[in-house]
Parts: structure tokens; C-alpha cells; sequence
């Protein structure tokens, strides 16, 4: 198991798809998850206006079904709710802006947690999210903390964003994931915070294949 943790946008997916794609190991997002609960929160009524109803939405809970498949178009696996592929709708402003709220719950933590644990039983497994090595599997063999300039995060979001047609100011992404940092670190339940034994990893300003050569590094070190 690899744990990649850190801050909003600072590319730990690619990365960690990345790894997979290398050492044939398997990839789960677990943002993706926390974000196809917020969606099915806005589906079912359980948001209004930006009011979370928690209740309702911990009554949902047991409804919700989360799944991954491969997609081969894109070299990595869409995320699904009830079966029906929502990796493009997940990544909406109007998602990202809940997300870091609904992810506070702690009934909706001990759920995702307990999914995530399950599918990081198997051998060679990468995770990405805020709590992996820290909450998830405490016992990574490899933990890496990522971080990056947020000027450089926002830029990186506001591309992304843009390449998949959605044209959304830089200043309201820069202010969404400040909110999200802040939320993320302060939660009560499973906060974002760096593993005393994870390794920090700065790619402000590092190529994907920089922050390769990084890692390999660290697995050859490990025997891995
Ligand atoms: O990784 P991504 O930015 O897509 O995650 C979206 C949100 O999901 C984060 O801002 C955070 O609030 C929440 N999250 C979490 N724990 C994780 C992964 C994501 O709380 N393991």
C-alpha cells in the first residue's frame, strides 16, 4: 500500500495514477468518493441552498453505492453511483464546494473509511486523499505527503477545469481551496495532517516524470 496525502490540487491523483500505471498496481481516489456522496446529498434533497441537512443525508447513507471501473480511454478508473458513471459531474465547482462539509460527518468518514479499507486489502493498492496514512491504513508501507504553492494549485485546477469546458475564475478557485484546506485541517474526525513517517513531497515546481524519478527512488529503497 501506498498512502498519498496532502492539500487540495496539488496533483496527487496524477500522481498516484501515474504510480499505478508504472507498478501495475490499482488506483482509488478516495476524493472522488467524498464527492459522489455530496452529489448524491444535491440529487436527494439533502442540501438546501448551502445548508447541509445531516440528518437526512446519515439516513441516506445505506442508499448510497459507490463503485469504481477501469476506463481504458482515460488510463484510470471513473467513479459510479448506482451504477451510473458520475466522474464528470463529481468534479462541478457546485461539488467541490460542498465536499469538505459533508466529508466533516463522521457517519459518512466511518462509511467511506470502512469501503476504502476493503478495497486497499489487496496487494499493490495506491490511495490518495487526507487521511489515508494517518486513519486508513496507518500501516502503509510507503506514506507520501504532497503539497505544493497554492498560486501554482490554482492555476493547475483552473487548466484543468478549462480543458474539460468548464470556465470558472481563477479568484472563486483560489477561494475553494483555501476553504477546503482549512476545513480539511481543522476537522474534528480524520483531519488533513502529515504522518510522522510520511515523506514530503514539495512538486510546486517538478514534471510528472521528476516526481517519478522521486518516487522509484523511494520504492527501490524499500525493495519494492
Ligand atoms: O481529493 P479531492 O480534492 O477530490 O477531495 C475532495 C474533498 O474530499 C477534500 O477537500 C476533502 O474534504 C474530502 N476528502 C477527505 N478525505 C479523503 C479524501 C477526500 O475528507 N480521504
Amino acid at each position: 500500500m501506498i498512502a498519498i496525502d496532502g492539500f487540495s490540487s496539488c496533483g496527487k491523483s496524477t500522481f498516484a495514477r501515474e504510480i499505478a500505471a508504472r507498478m501495475g498496481y490499482i488506483f482509488i481516489d478516495t476524493g472522488a468518493m467524498y464527492r459522489a456522496v455530496t452529489l448524491y446529498a444535491l440529487r436527494h434533497g439533502a442540501v438546501d441552498g448551502g445548508w447541509i441537512d445531516e440528518a437526512r443525508l446519515v439516513a441516506m447513507l445505506p442508499d448510497i453505492r459507490i463503485s469504481f471501473r477501469f476506463n481504458a480511454a482515460r488510463g484510470a478508473s471513473d467513479v459510479y453511483l448506482d451504477g451510473e458513471n458520475v466522474e464528470r459531474e463529481i468534479r462541478s465547482i457546485g461539488v467541490s464546494n460542498l465536499v469538505s462539509r459533508v466529508s466533516q460527518i463522521g457517519a459518512v468518514r466511518e462509511q467511506l473509511v470502512r469501503l476504502q479499507q476493503q478495497m486497499g486489502s489487496a496487494k499493490g493498492v495506491v490511495m490518495d486523499g487526507r487521511d489515508i496514512g494517518t486513519v486508513v491504513f496507518p500501516d502503509a508501507e510507503l506514506k507520501i505527503f504532497m503539497t505544493a504553492d497554492p498560486a501554482v494549485r490554482a492555476m493547475r485546477r483552473y487548466e484543468e477545469l478549462k480543458e474539460k469546458g468548464q470556465e470558472v475564475p481563477l479568484a472563486e478557485i483560489e477561494e475553494n481551496i483555501r476553504s477546503r484546506d482549512l476545513a480539511d485541517q481543522t476537522r474534528a474526525i480524520g483531519p488533513l495532517r502529515q504522518a510522522d513517517d510520511a515523506l514530503v513531497l514539495d512538486n510546486s515546481h517538478m514534471t510528472v516524470d521528476e516526481q517519478m524519478a522521486w518516487v522509484q527512488d523511494k520504492l527501490k529503497a524499500l525493495g519494492c
